[in-house]
Formats: structure tokens, C-alpha cells, sequence
């Protein structure tokens, strides 16, 4: 049997809030949280609520095993940091975190401190059992253990990376919260700077947040149309795309629509899906 190399898995796949309910189930309600495992190597994509269930698949994996999280975080708006004081780890000792992330007139240490202060929850940033460390990323281009990183920074109100993960032959970008300008020529700089972490990925997970139409009456709110991430993943060869960061307001059937939709404008070596609450992709 061959070896899985890497695992790429769905635990939060929404936008902007939670979205329990019936209207929700198949897609799933959680916010941004992106598991993806590189070897021994565990790198997590953003804190949303996602990260909770994250937590508890690995309590029953683990068990008393200590773990290190690599939290690589986009932003810190609040859907992309909220699940983590719900991480169950952080109250074990023995386990650690490292997080990841760009500094805005705060370090990304001083809002999850926030985050973590007594007017927000019961137990601060220093009474966590596990050991939390955090690495400003100012120079581009890094790694964790054998994995490679790179980052841009992307079109959104505040401060937002995206990342570009290569590990062994494969390669991972994550742009969520990120707004392509429709019209490339118009937009020539913010194509080639998302060209730049997406070009010829095996996954792309992109924010498709709208329809064409949605997008009408949202520019620079810094989210896509599913039609605009379509194109420019045609346009730099990209394998597989799973719109992400789902609106709130988009019910399943929503978004098999624009998955349907979307599908027409890819072409022959574009796989388009919508990202999916428990789905498991193995790279071997
Ligand atoms: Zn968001
Ligand atoms: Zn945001």
C-alpha cells in the first residue's frame, strides 16, 4: 500500500459567524479552521470554530500524547481566532502551540491576549497549561520542520496573509478573506501578487464568499466572487480550488448552485468544489 505523504482536512468551512442548522448541515456552519498534516508536522490553518472539533478528533487520536500546533493565522478577525480558547490542548500541559501571523499596529501575541483577557473568558493567555509561543512573520519564505512557507499579503480591510505551502512535490495555498478585482487589466498587481501564491497548486482553498451578482453591491469588502476566483485559478493553472469562507447566509443549496455555476467558466484542468465541514483529502 502507498504511504500518505500529506492529509488536507475541512473542519470549519464559514464565513464571517457560526451557522448552526438544518439549511447548513452538508457544508457545515463552523468558521476557518484548515488541518493539514505534513509527515509528523501539524499545521493548522486559522482559529476559527473549526478548531474545536479539530481539538477533540485529536484527544481521542492522541490521548495523552503531547502535541505541537503550527497555527498559521490569515487575520484576526474575530471569525478566524474565535475557537481558539475552545482548543482543548492549550488546558493540558505537555502540549504546545506556535502561532504565525502578521503584525498590524498590534502583535498578533497582544490579540490573542486580548482574546484571552478576563472581560472575554475565564482564563488568561498566561494560565494556559500548554506552552503558546508566536512568530511575527517579517521576512518571507520560511519553514516548519521540512515544510515550506511563503505569504503575500492580501486585498482585505486590515491586515490578511495568504500562504503558500509546499511539502515534498505538493503544494497548498490558502487565501481566504481576499478580494480579486474583477477586471485583470484594472487589477494587474493584485492578480499577480495571488498569481504568485496559487500559481499551478494542487489546492487551492479560496475565498468565494459571493455570486457575481452578490459581489455587485460588496466591493471592498475584501471577499471574492466565486465567478473571479474561477478565472484567475484558470489563469494560473491550478489543479483543484474548494471555495471557502461560505456566506452566512448561504444555504447548502446556495452553494451547490454556485459550484454548479462555477464549474461551467473552469476549464479542462480546473477541478472546482465547495470546501466541506469533515472532508479528508490524502496526498500520497
Ligand atoms: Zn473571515
Ligand atoms: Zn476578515
Amino acid at each position: 500500500m502507498k504511504k500518505i505523504s500529506a492529509k488536507l482536512k475541512f473542519w470549519g468551512v464559514r464565513g464571517s459567524i457560526p451557522v448552526p442548522g438544518n439549511d447548513f448541515a452538508c457544508y457545515g456552519g463552523n468558521t476557518s479552521c484548515v488541518e493539514l498534516r505534513c509527515g509528523e508536522t501539524i499545521i493548522v490553518l486559522d482559529a476559527g470554530t473549526g478548531i474545536r472539533p479539530l481539538g477533540l478528533s485529536y484527544l481521542k487520536e492522541f490521548g495523552d500524547k503531547p502535541v505541537h500546533f503550527n497555527i498559521l493565522i490569515s487575520h484576526s478577525h474575530w471569525d478566524h481566532l474565535q475557537g481558539f480558547p475552545f482548543l482543548s490542548h492549550i488546558y493540558i500541559p505537555g502540549n504546545s502551540v506556535t502561532f504565525y501571523g502578521g503584525h498590524t499596529v498590534n502583535t498578533l501575541e497582544k490579540l490573542v491576549m486580548t482574546q484571552l483577557s478576563e472581560e472575554f473568558h475565564p482564563k488568561q493567555l498566561y494560565e494556559l497549561s500548554a506552552d503558546i509561543k508566536f512568530v511575527e512573520l517579517k521576512k518571507n519564505n520560511f519553514s516548519i520542520n521540512d515544510v515550506q512557507i511563503s505569504f503575500t499579503h492580501l486585498l482585505h480591510p486590515g491586515l490578511s496573509l495568504g500562504y503558500r505551502i509546499c511539502y515534498k512535490n505538493h503544494v497548498f495555498a490558502y487565501v481566504t478573506d481576499n478580494e480579486i478585482l474583477a477586471d485583470e487589466k484594472m487589477a494587474h498587481h493584485n492578480w499577480e501578487n495571488i498569481g504568485s501564491i496559487i500559481k499551478g497548486a494542487d489546492v487551492v482553498i479560496h475565498d468565494a464568499q459571493y455570486t457575481d451578482e452578490e459581489y455587485k453591491s460588496k466591493l471592498g469588502w475584501g471577499h471574492s466572487s466565486i465567478e473571479n476566483v474561477v478565472k484567475i485559478c484558470n489563469k494560473f493553472r491550478v489543479k483543484n480550488l474548494y471555495a471557502f469562507h461560505h456566506d452566512p447566509l448561504h444555504t447548502d443549496k446556495d452553494i451547490k448552485k454556485m459550484i454548479k455555476n462555477a464549474r461551467k467558466l473552469a476549464n479542462k484542468e480546473l477541478k472546482v468544489y465547495a470546501a466541506r465541514e469533515g472532508v479528508e483529502l490524502l496526498f500520497y
